[in-house]
């Protein structure tokens, strides 16, 4: 017998204790819901979909050693011990010091950006993911993107497609730094298409935060994801663990938003965490105000000590392996179907390009969203337009932004559906693809918020 091993294919390094039921519907049942949902995706009921690629935000599975720390969490007020755990191991793997914990990112936005932006200020940096810009418009500033033009071409292969724009930020920071409040980046970059950002691309941020003396904020939704790209695509780091990548990425920052639905893996939650005490005081008052206690902050004890768990699991290579391998082969099982998509692949979705899959629709009828219902439709999967509808109105003008890209997102939770699932979802988008030439119009609105209006549009189908 041979001791040596022919390569072995991939794998998830998990198995299955508790299964949830899905039931499959017809045709004519996803027509009509569609259809009272007023085409917004968000209005469906979660048992009127087959598979929900909608988000991969809270929708993971956690494992037996965090519902183990479910029962074990410390429910005090004050002074939980589940709290010190998350804190610890922020310490431990990010290397800062001060936490707040929140109940989901948007709130560690709303908590770090009542103390650092004021009116008429900008956020530079990579493109910023919506309720981020949400918060920094709602406070009458400014969210000023300098994402590499690579991220806007969905056909150029570029390592990192997040990377900001070095002579784009520079440039700006030399017309406008008095308006600075601070620069942001996302990594991995959800807007640009969970597309990472490179250590170099961090460093090199950081030497022109440090020249005009800004502060540097990461928003960390998907800090491991990152580091497994950064792990994979920057030579240097190679051999180094995703422990050492991340301990390095954070330290070029100051502080950090987190929604932990992402890569902390756990089903609600978020923190910020940061190197200075001033600022952690001054953000104390605000998250007393908004999100509860220092030691909870609009979490459970329980939560609290899973998320703790969740960090550390999320942080290990043989899960990332599979995690963002899983997100590869639906990418590449698209493509053998002929779907246009974003290429190279990005940690937590693939994004079909809508503006090539259904050229004939103009993009004032919204190609993204058309193609979002015909994907719900043909097999009852759930996606999102990550496109015009999601970017709002230019609140000057109050004219839709027609953003470079028109894409569709199909995230894929953690840990959550297997490669049946992708083989399905691939198969009905192909199906799709091959109709395509049926699909003749598309969507308008008949009603929206003035802001993050995706979430509750209303629309209706334009008829030939
Ligand atoms: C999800 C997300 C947020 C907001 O977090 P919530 O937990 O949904 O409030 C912020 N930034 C990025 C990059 C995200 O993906």
């Amino acid at each position: 017998m041979s001791t040596t091993s022919a390569i072995l294919p991939p794998c998830e390094p998990y198995k299955i204790k508790m299964i949830e039921s899905l039931h499959r519907s017809t045709r004519e049942e996803r027509d009509r819901w569609i259809r009272e949902a007023r085409y917004n995706i968000f209005n469906l009921r979660s048992d009127q979909v087959f598979i929900d690629l909608l988000t991969d935000s809270g929708t993971g599975a956690m494992s037996d050693r965090q519902w183990g720390a479910i029962m074990t969490g410390d429910e005090s007020y004050a002074g939980s011990r589940s709290f010190f755990e998350l804190k610890e191991t922020i310490n431990d793997l990010l290397g800062y010091e001060h936490v707040l914990p929140t109940h989901q990112g948007r709130a560690a936005e709303n908590v770090l950006f009542s103390v650092l932006v004021k009116e008429g200020q900008t956020v530079p940096g990579n493109a910023h993911f919506d309720t981020t810009k949400g918060h920094i418009e709602f406070r009458k500033a400014e969210a000023i993107d300098c994402t590499v033009a690579a991220a806007y071409d969905t056909t150029v292969s570029h390592p990192f497609k997040g990377n900001v724009d070095l002579n784009k930020l520079e440039a700006y920071m030399r017309e406008a730094s008095e308006s600075v409040s601070f620069i942001l980046i996302t990594a991995t970059c959800n807007t640009a298409g969970g597309q990472p950002v490179s250590m170099e691309n961090i460093r090199e941020v950081r030497k022109i935060a440090d020249r005009y003396n800004k502060l540097l904020v990461i928003d960390a939704a998907r800090f491991a994801e990152n580091a497994w790209f950064i792990r994979n695509r920057e030579k240097e780091f190679r051999n180094h663990t995703i422990r050492q990548i991340v301990g390095e990425m954070f330290s070029y920052f100051d502080a950090a938003t987190m929604s932990s639905k992402k890569d902390g893996i756990v089903n609600i939650g978020g923190f910020i965490a940061m190197k200075d005490k001033e600022l952690y005081r001054q953000a104390s008052l605000f998250n007393i105000m908004f999100e509860g206690f220092l030691t909870y902050g609009g979490q459970a004890g329980r939560d609290m000590a899973a998320l703790a768990v969740g960090l550390r699991e999320a942080t290990e290579l043989e899960y990332l392996d599979s995690r963002i391998g899983q997100v590869n082969y639906l990418g590449e099982k698209l493509k053998t179907y002929g779907v246009p998509v974003q290429e190279p692949f990005g940690g937590h979705a693939v994004f079909i390009d809508a503006l090539r899959f259904l050229p004939q629709i103009p993009r004032e009828e919204y190609p993204g969203q058309t193609l979002v219902v015909e994907i719900y439709k043909e097999a009852g999967i759930r996606c999102a337009e990550i496109g015009t509808l999601m970017a709002d109105r230019d609140p000057h003008t109050r004219e839709n932004r027609y953003t470079a890209l028109e894409l569709v997102r199909l995230a894929i939770p953690r840990r959550t559906y297997t490669s049946d699932h992708m083989d399905y979802v691939a198969a009905a988008l192909g199906n799709v693809f091959q109709r395509v030439s049926e699909i003749r119009k598309g969507y308008r609105l008949t009603w929206e918020a003035p802001i993050m209006r995706h979430f509750t549009m209303e629309l209706e189908a334009i008829s030939e």
